[in-house]
């Protein structure tokens, strides 16, 4: 990683650094941010003598290099001194909530303007609605891209900014040119390389979107999780957020392995917030508000909760894991004052 002395590179200089680095068969990646920009070096950046040839270039104050396999997300980065901030919140500053319905029904657009509604009093900061789902049962509803109007009528709606999960690079394009601010990648394509690789593509030098990660069902080692983070971040756009949602195999009763404790493990790794999704971990309304909890406990940053105005009346995942709002709003007021409690303790 390459810092300038000044907050970026002239045209000339970067077309300098670029030729320099071509030679060593690497490429720049320019990570664009509100002040200063700084320049990935793409490929292996082990060879001394280009180091040697960029550290002497009297424009460049520093070569970072870090060993890792995820060079961009590793905590020793200088992308470690970023802030993302969505729906007003900074995250890490203070609690961020993302709430909606899982799956958003298109015969029913009511549900979904007055879940935003609901969710928007109960304290969330980012409204959350599957316009395109993954299914395991290929009969069941898979979504509707007709949602989409759905999701961004809300939005307009309720002023909050909207996330939705995308499975197709066909999405992608749907989803970032309808506003959509925050795109999920499910828990099943957060090993999908080529799927990652084109949200970086759509996203490079896009600051004003962002990345929500699942954690895969399958994912073993912490480094595989932030290694598919990298796969994004590679592109020039580091607004990722790592989201744990529940591994398998399950936990007898529970959906899923609720995973929210691997989240100070995460941390100590990456500088990447953590948003927990406490639904899909646990998938019974009944035990989302303790997982919540725990997650804040663990230190997340966030949490993404399914909520229904009328949960029994929601399809997908609605009636067996979506909070009332009354619950919603009941377990946001309490990991607020738990996330307080966390960060106001001198070393917690
Ligand atoms: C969802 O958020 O509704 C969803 C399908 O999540 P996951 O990918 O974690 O299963
Ligand atoms: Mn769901």
């Amino acid at each position: 990683m390459i810092l300038p002395k000044n907050n970026r590179l002239t045209p000339e200089q970067l077309a300098e650094i670029t030729a320099i680095v071509a030679e060593f068969d690497c490429k720049i990646q320019p990570i664009i941010g509100a002040i200063r920009t700084i320049y990935a070096i793409v490929g292996d950046e082990r060879d001394e003598l280009m180091i040697n040839r960029l550290e002497g270039l009297d424009y460049v104050d520093r070569i970072d290099r870090i060993q890792s396999p995820f060079k961009l997300m590793d905590r020793r980065s200088e992308l470690a001194n970023g802030k993302l901030t969505l729906g007003g919140v900074t995250l890490g500053q203070e609690l961020f909530v993302i709430a909606g319905q899982c799956t958003i029904d298109p015969k029913n657009p009511n549900y979904f303007f007055e879940t935003a509604q609901a969710v928007k009093e109960a304290g969330a900061h980012l409204l959350r609605g599957g316009v395109w789902k993954p299914r395991s049962n290929p009969y069941t509803f898979q979504g509707d891209t007709k949602s989409l109007e759905i999701l961004m009528e809300a939005s307009r709606r309720t002023g909050l900014p909207v996330d939705t999960e995308v499975m197709e690079e066909e999405h992608i394009k749907l989803a970032l040119d309808a506003g959509v601010t925050l795109l999920q990648v499910g828990a099943r394509n957060a090993l999908n390389y080529s799927l990652l690789r084109a949200i970086g593509r759509a996203l490079g030098g896009r600051t004003d979107r962002a990345v929500l990660l699942k954690r895969s069902l399958h994912m073993g080692a912490i480094n595989e999780f932030i290694s598919a983070a990298e796969y994004i971040a590679a592109f020039g756009n580091p607004n990722i957020i790592l989201c744990p949602r529940g591994t398998s195999p399950t936990l007898d009763g529970y959906r899923n392995h609720p995973d929210e404790s691997i989240t100070p493990l995460l941390k100590e790794k990456t500088w990447a917030a953590v948003v927990v999704d406490p639904s899909h971990s646990v998938g019974k309304a009944a035990y989302v508000p303790a997982c919540a909890l725990a997650a804040v406990a663990y230190g997340a940053d966030g949490l993404c909760i399914e909520s229904h105005i009328n949960p029994s009346h929601g399809i997908g995942d609605d009636p067996k894991q979506a909070l009332s709002p009354e619950a919603l709003a009941k377990t946001i007021r309490q990991a607020k004052l738990l996330w307080k409690m966390k960060h106001e303790t001198a070393g917690a």
